[in-house]
Order: C-alpha cells, then sequence, then structure tokens
C-alpha cells in the first residue's frame, strides 16, 4: 500500500487475467481464446492499415461501426465500439449505473462486474444463481435496479432463452439492462433483435472468442441511440481513440468475412459436444455450456488438485477459487487434437489415483 495511491487505487480489488505464460508452450484451454486463427482477411486488413500508421485512426470509427451495424441489420447509430468488451462495460457502468443507480447480478458470474461496481463505487447486490447454476429470472424483473448479466453466463456457460431475457428487459423499464454476449455465437440466441423496441436493453459482444481476435482488443455494444449516445460520452471524456488503425481494419474484415467465421464457430461447437461426452463418460459432471468452454467437476479428485496435475502435463486451465465453483474447472475447447490431448492427460491423471 502506497501512500501515494489515492483512496480509490487503494481501494480496489483488481480483476485476475488467466494466465499467459511465456515460459514454456502450454496447451491453453484457460483463457477462452478461439484455437483457430482470424479470418485471412484480417492480415490482408493489417497489411493496408499498417502503412496510415503515422495518422490517428478515426476518433467515431465509422467504417466498423457500420460495418457492424450491416451485419445486424441496424444503423451505425445503434453500435458503439471500444477497447475490448471490458472497456465497453467499464464505459457502461459509468454511462448508466456510477455513481447513484444500484446494480444486480448473479453471484456466480463474471467477476469484472464487481471490479467495476466497485471501483465505481456501484452498488451492488447478487442474486445467487440456483443448486443447478441455472438463473431464476424473477428476482431481475423488479424495475428498481439495473442489471447485467452474461448470456451465455460465465463460467457455467449456462443459457437463458431469448424469451426469458426478453422478460428480464421488459420488466425494467426505467433500468438499463446489460446483456453481456461475449459466447452467444457458440449457440444461443441474441438479444440484438430486440434493441429496436427496448430503448433501456444494452447488448455487448467481443470478436476476442468467436471471431479470434482476442489480440486486438476489440467489443461492441449495440442498442438504442440514447444509450449509445451515453457511452460516446464517457468515451469522448476518457479516450478519443480507444481503437488504433489495425484494430479498426481487423475487426472490419472479420466481421465481413460471416462464412469463415461461421465454419470455425461450428467447429468448436462440434469439439464442445464430443468434449462433453468424452467427459461424462469418465465420470465428470459437465454441465451443459453453450459456450466455448465448459464447467466441470469429479466427484474423486478436486478441482484445484487437477488443475495442478494437468499444469504439471503441460495444459492450462482455470480454476476459481471462490465459494460454491471451487470444485469447478473451466476447460476453454481447443481443436479437436487438443481436446484428445486434454482427455489422455485428465485419463492420466485418474488412473494415477488408483
Ligand atoms: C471474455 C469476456 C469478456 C471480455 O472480452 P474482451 O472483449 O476480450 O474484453 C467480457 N465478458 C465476458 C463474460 C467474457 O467472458
Amino acid at each position: 500500500m502506497s501512500s501515494f495511491w489515492s483512496k480509490t487505487a487503494k481501494g480496489v480489488t483488481p480483476y485476475v487475467p488467466g494466465e499467459q505464460p511465456q515460459d514454456k508452450q502450454y496447451i491453453k484451454l484457460n483463457t477462452n481464446e478461439n484455437p483457430y486463427p482470424p479470418s485471412p482477411k484480417v492480415l490482408e486488413a493489417i497489411q493496408d492499415a499498417a502503412s496510415l500508421l503515422r495518422l490517428y485512426p478515426d476518433p467515431e470509427a465509422l467504417e466498423l461501426r457500420k460495418a457492424i451495424a450491416k451485419h445486424f441489420g441496424l444503423s451505425h447509430q445503434e453500435v458503439f465500439v471500444g477497447n475490448g468488451s471490458d472497456e465497453v462495460l467499464a464505459f457502461a457502468f459509468m454511462a448508466f449505473f456510477m455513481p447513484d443507480r444500484p446494480v444486480v447480478y448473479p453471484d456466480i458470474t463474471y467477476t469484472f462486474y464487481e471490479v467495476y461496481a466497485s471501483l465505481f463505487g456501484v452498488k451492488a447486490t447478487t442474486i445467487p444463481v440456483r443448486e443447478d447454476f441455472t438463473i431464476d429470472i424473477r428476482p431481475y424483473c423488479t424495475d428498481r435496479a439495473g442489471v447485467i448479466m452474461a448470456n451465455p453466463n460465465a463460467p457455467t456457460g449456462l443459457l437463458l432463452g431469448l424469451k426469458e431475457v426478453e422478460t428480464i428487459v421488459r420488466s425494467n423499464p426505467n433500468n438499463v439492462v446489460i446483456i453481456d454476449e461475449a459466447y452467444v455465437d457458440f449457440g444461443g440466441q441474441s438479444a440484438v433483435t430486440l434493441v429496436r423496441d427496448c430503448p433501456n436493453l444494452l447488448v455487448v459482444q467481443t470478436f476476442s472468442k468467436s471471431r479470434a481476435l482476442a489480440g486486438m482488443r476489440v467489443g461492441f455494444a449495440i442498442g438504442s441511440t440514447e444509450l449509445i449516445e451515453g457511452l460516446n460520452r464517457i468515451k469522448d471524456s476518457i479516450n478519443s481513440y480507444p481503437l488504433d488503425r489495425l484494430a479498426l481494419a481487423c475487426a472490419k474484415a472479420a466481421i465481413e468475412d460471416d462464412q469463415y467465421f461461421k465454419d470455425i464457430t461450428q467447429r468448436i461447437i462440434k469439439t464442445r459436444e464430443g468434449t462433453k461426452g468424452a467427459l461424462r463418460a469418465m465420470g465428470f459432471n459437465v454441465l451443459d455450456s453453450k459456450a466455448n468452454f465448459v464447467f466441470v467437476s469429479h466427484s474423486d479428485i478436486h478441482a484445484a488438485q487437477l488443475f495442478k496435475e494437468l499444469r504439471e502435463r503441460g495444459i492450462l486451465t482455470r480454476h476459481f477459487p471462490r465459494p460454491r465453483i471451487d470444485n469447478f474447472l473451466r476447460v476453454t475447447i481447443g481443436t479437436e487434437e487438443q481436446m484428445s490431448q486434454f482427455i489422455e492427460a485428465l485419463r492420466e491423471v485418474i488412473a494415477d489415483r488408483q
């Protein structure tokens, strides 16, 4: 604790990202990155954009916003882009909650929400998910607080149907409801179709997972022009250019290559379903994830132990030492080959104990 730190810097408990070790090559199944490279069109776009790097990028990110709008059949005034969806979410907390509007979210969810709530002094209340980690939507339908929810949820991968999302949104006409759809492309139905009808709905998505651009840091939000304007007011008060030229060009190329995107997401979904089957056959409890990861536990070996043994075998997974999920492991879906190696390593770990 330094005496130079502000009260805010002293008070925060920062988010802890999954490890990105530089010491050796691991099979990385710990941070939900895409195992496939981005679209080849992205590489071409970088070449072109690089020649203009002496110039500042477009502060309005107009071309990218238009490309995203076109993809969803909307106008660019309904699209906001940021430096990763984490930044978009931070701006959303500032634009819609800070400091005096409370927010609710599930007790088991993306831990960045509690970091933002604490950093921005937003009063946050968590609502426990059920014993089986599913979400009971009723406590979210009070119109007494903003709502932020990941759908599919993280780290469980469980999905709420569009009807249920719509019920939450429509029951909160006086509060902003943020649906974080970081994983929606792996089997969910997006709530983007509701934004024209629901001015209180903000849908947040990212290029990091389904479009294989985690290294570029591009996220976006879709919502009514009034919500997008609110986000722009915050953005233009912090950083005029959160997206650099390379990021803008990459993301545009990625969203325009829909066929490639569909191909890689379909492959990941297929591998996920195969992995679920293999894990269940080995006695694992596997939640029915609709994301690019699975959330699993085993009755005989604690998740912390599994995490350690897999790491020793060169395979990284994610273990959250938190209440309720301490005995679960989150495993990102890699390539078929990587998942075979993962299953093989698990077999070894289990056999070694007997
Ligand atoms: C990965 C993730 C994000 C952040 O994505 P970036 O765009 O890479 O910042 C946001 N929300 C959830 C639930 C995530 O899992």
